[in-house]
């Protein structure tokens, strides 16, 4: 299955998208975790990609869509993928379908994550992460690690993101507001999308995703 996550900063989507991956046996593809591998790697796109992603602005496209695409061709994506934070704006879908329709594939679900925004702002102010993988993540308040600023799963150390800032998070709603969600009704015409309340349990959530996915998408 070659699946993309749509969703708000903070609506779950790096969450989701690992749970989703393993179960689907797909890999979880995510933009924003490859742009933090090259800033930890301190690689020339690391270094680019910091200013944009600092300030809360997308990477350029060039960048973003060769590093997507790289991704996408390894052997382990030949047979599904599940795309989280890319495509991010409309000229990135379309370069994504050019990509999958010269190979004659196609998407076969967008599912688009809803969480009102009040509640993003405050599930990004309280997040922390795991240095040794992001997929280990924790709230200050809604999931606080057993001692704090210590990883439950594997010891690493729990930082905040650069990123994670009150002033950023706004920024950030406004690009996503303005480049991303268009995307939205780029992939309606193609009857692509499924739109899935994200609020509730992490396993609630998950399960909406795998019934959207299972019933094909709703049309609309
Ligand atoms: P979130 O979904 O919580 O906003 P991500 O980890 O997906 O966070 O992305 C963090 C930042 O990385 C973005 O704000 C942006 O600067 C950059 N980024 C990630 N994916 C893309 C993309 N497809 N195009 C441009 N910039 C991107």
């Amino acid at each position: 299955m070659r699946i993309v996550l749509v969703g708000p900063p903070g609506a779950g989507k790096g969450t989701q998208a690992t749970r989703l991956a393993e179960k689907l046996r797909i890999p979880h593809i995510s933009t924003g975790d490859l742009f933090r591998a090259n800033i930890s790697q301190q690689t020339e796109l690391g270094k680019l990609a910091k200013s944009y992603m600092d300030a809360g602005n997308l990477v350029p496209d060039e960048v973003t869509i060769a590093m997507a695409k790289d991704r996408m061709q390894q052997p382990d994506a030949e047979n599904g993928f599940l795309l989280d934070g890319f495509p991010r704006n409309v000229s990135q879908a379309e370069a994504l379908d050019e990509l999958l329709q010269g190979e004659s594939m196609k998407l076969d679900a967008v599912l688009d994550l809803e969480v009102p925004e009040d509640e993003v702002v405050k599930r990004i102010a309280g997040r922390r992460i795991c240095r040794n993988d992001s997929s280990h993540v924790f709230h200050v308040t809604y999931k606080p690690a057993a001692k704090e600023g210590v990883c439950d799963v594997c010891g690493g150390e729990l930082y905040q993101r650069d990123d994670d800032s009150e002033d950023t998070v706004r920024k950030r709603l406004e690009v996503y507001h303005t480049q991303t969600e268009p995307i939205i009704d780029y992939y309606k015409t193609q009857g692509l999308v499924t739109t899935i309340p994200a609020l509730g349990s992490v396993d609630e959530v998950t399960t909406r995703a795998l019934e959207a996915l299972k019933g094909g998408s709703d049309g609309a």
